[in-house]
């Protein structure tokens, strides 16, 4: 069966979940909803991989080190990983300077995360980025590192940059995922009426920010639907419009069938 949503960024692997991982995936699946589990460090990483393995679709993984994680980024480790047919992109990887203001833990930050550009070049696999407070130096990284190869650059996952952010982004052929704080702030609907829908997707970022009328309680991948609703308002289409239109874009950027 074709999903009716894709949620691109969730952590079903997560404690949070304990035990009841594939239990919050059938519920997913159930409802026509397809999901990529990301991988913030090496376990969570191999832990999003075997997520995916009891399902033949509907179910995928990336791999990668996210820069608030304290770990060395081991290439060849994640490089054995990223060779699993479900994994679908590189990351969450970036910058997060939200609460680092040394110099030395951002450069650190940025080599890390040029090692990931690397790593998607050389698989031919697209990039899961975070970023905060960090747009300026993502945008100098994207643009000279980043040469746009065939294959799609990728995703910023849960953008929170500016109007003049989005545009140097999609000029590079980024696209940008959304989640439920859309439901609640209002900070993000000019962004997402000037961002053209062929480059937006969805995604619930669970276990966190559930979106209304869930908020404060434990997100998970089937409450996406709350924030296509929301997605379609501020779009003015409906919502099977959305439904189509994220879940394709989705596929498209991930090459997933
Ligand atoms: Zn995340």
């Amino acid at each position: 069966m074709p999903p009716k949503l894709f949620d691109v960024h969730t952590h079903i692997q997560f404690a949070a979940f304990n035990g009841e991982t594939d239990a919050v995936i059938r519920r997913a699946l159930d409802a026509g909803i397809w999901l990529i589990s990301v991988g913030t460090d090496k376990t969570t990483s191999a832990q999003a991989i075997e997520a995916t393995q009891k399902y033949p679709e509907g179910v995928y993984a990336t791999v990668g080190l996210h820069p608030n994680e304290n770990e060395k980024f081991e290439y060849e480790y994640y490089k054995g990983l990223a060779q699993d047919q479900k994994v679908v992109a590189i990351g969450e990887c970036g910058l997060d300077y939200y609460r680092i203001l040394n110099l030395e833990s951002r450069i650190l930050q940025k080599q890390v995360f040029d090692n990931q550009i690397l790593l998607a070049h050389e698989i031919k696999k697209p990039l899961m980025i975070h970023c905060r407070n960090a747009f300026g130096d993502l945008i100098k990284i994207l643009d000279s590192k980043f040469q746009i190869s065939n294959s799609s650059p990728g995703i910023i996952h849960f953008f929170s940059g500016t109007k003049d952010d989005a545009k140097q982004l999609l000029d590079l052929g980024f696209s940008f995922s959304f989640g439920g704080v859309i439901t609640f702030a209002r900070d993000y609907d000019e962004i997402i009426r000037y961002i053209p829908l062929d480059r937006i997707i969805l995604e619930t970022d669970a276990p966190y920010v559930a979106p209304i009328p869930y908020r404060g309680k434990r997100n998970e991948p089937a409450y996406i639907v709350e924030t296509a609703k929301k997605l379609a308002e501020l779009k003015n289409v409906s919502f099977e419009e959305i439904s189509a239109t994220t879940t394709l874009n989705a596929k498209r950027i991930f090459a997933i069938n």
